[in-house]
């Protein structure tokens, strides 16, 4: 744009892949693992990690309980 006085690209990229998990959200492998948000592959951005964040934060709590880890 003629008034502009730098223009940069912006380039969007996601973890293409997906660390997996189970029901209880923690890792197939490891145990007290609980893969969560962009870098694991279950976001794409800050409300969708936040969400991801929230449902990780209440399965380890319910873990807890259940005496899981
Ligand atoms: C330039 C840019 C612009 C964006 N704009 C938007 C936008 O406008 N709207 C939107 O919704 N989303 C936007 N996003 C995406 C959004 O920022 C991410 O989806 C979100 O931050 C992912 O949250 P997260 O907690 O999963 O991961 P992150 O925010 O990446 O948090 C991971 C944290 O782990 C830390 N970490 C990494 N390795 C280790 C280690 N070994 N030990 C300890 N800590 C470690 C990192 O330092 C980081 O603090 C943008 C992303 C970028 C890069």
């Amino acid at each position: 744009m003629e008034e502009a006085i730098l223009t940069g690209i912006e380039t969007r990229t996601s973890s293409p892949i997906r660390i997996k998990r189970n029901q209880h959200y923690q890792s197939l492998n490891t145990v007290g693992l609980y893969p969560a948000g962009e870098g694991a592959g279950y976001a794409g951005g800050i409300l969708s990690a936040g969400i991801d964040g929230i449902r990780v934060a209440e399965a380890v709590a319910l873990s807890i309980v259940a005496g899981r880890v």
